[in-house]
């Protein structure tokens, strides 16, 4: 049984079809992977997804809901969770204090409160760290942690609201390749314990085949390939997008980065 359902979605922009018409659907526990080349429509997609862009045409099903036309904070209560970047300005809150600030705007309340609300939600955030592996970190300041463990928060944070679908485009941009590893593999233990569905983008292929369970692949607005891992790497279309312009997958990983 599917999770989401997504029915020829399109989006243009100006004279450019973004997204053409595409369709797939993602079941609870899944981890499934969005790729293809820069400018294919992966960003357009998730934004769509999450509320940020309104879709031209088609419709996008959670569970039984209609997604499109909805705000992104609706989407978000619907249970539509995606990973922020920590943004500057919070640099400077320690890693716990920045967990409890997303457990209190899943309680919607206001900013100007958090003084006053100090160990409000620390128990639940430091349960949050501890599945993420940083609970022992909780007193530091973001702006003190290695890139990776930085990622590991931006999980925790985004796992406050406990969403049924996590939105991640390109979680690991910018990592080393074990910290890459690192990350995906504690993406997966969260979609295997709580059965939640992940739609991730990825640049190396190498992550990709190691954890998606499937894979579509997206080229100018077309979903031109859907299937399990191994499926996709020999799939021809596939093949002509990546290796047609005698790239290979690791090449085209390199050029992007
Ligand atoms: P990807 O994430 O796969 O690299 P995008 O979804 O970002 O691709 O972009 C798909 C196409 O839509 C590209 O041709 C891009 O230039 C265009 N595009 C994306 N967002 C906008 C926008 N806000 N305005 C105009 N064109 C856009
Ligand atoms: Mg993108």
């Amino acid at each position: 049984m599917s999770l989401l359902t997504v029915q020829d979605l399109g989006k243009s922009f100006g004279g450019v079809k973004a997204v053409d018409g595409i369709s797939f659907t993602l079941a609870p526990g899944e981890l499934l992977a969005l790729i293809g080349p820069n400018g294919a429509g992966k960003s357009t997609t998730f934004n769509m997804v999450n509320g940020q862009l309104k879709a031209d045409r088609g419709s996008i099903r959670l569970g039984g809901q209609e997604l499109v036309g909805r705000r992104p904070r609706d989407i978000w209560r619907l249970g539509v969770g995606r990973t922020f970047q920590i943004a500057e300005t919070f640099e400077s809150l320690t890693v716990v204090e920045n967990v409890q600030m997303a457990l209190l705007a899943q309680d919607r309340l206001l900013y100007a409160m958090w003084r006053c609300a100090a160990d409000h939600k620390r128990q639940q955030a430091i349960a949050l760290l501890e599945q993420v592996g940083m609970a022992a970190q909780a007193d530091r300041p973001c702006s003190e942690l290695a890139y990776g463990d930085v990622k590991r928060v931006e999980l925790a944070i985004a796992m406050a609201n406990e969403p049924k679908l996590l939105l991640m485009d390109e979680p690991t941009a910018g990592m080393a390749p074990q910290e890459r590893n690192a990350l995906m593999a504690l993406t997966k233990q969260l979609v295997v314990e709580r059965g939640m569905a992940v739609l991730f983008t990825e640049h190396s292929m190498d992550v990709v085949f190691a954890y998606a369970d499937r894979m579509i692949v997206l080229a100018r607005g077309r979903l031109i390939a859907e299937g399990k891992p191994l499926e996709i790497r020999d799939h021809p279309k596939v093949q002509e997008v990546y290796f047609g312009s005698g790239k290979t997958f690791e090449k085209t990983q390199e050029s992007a980065a």
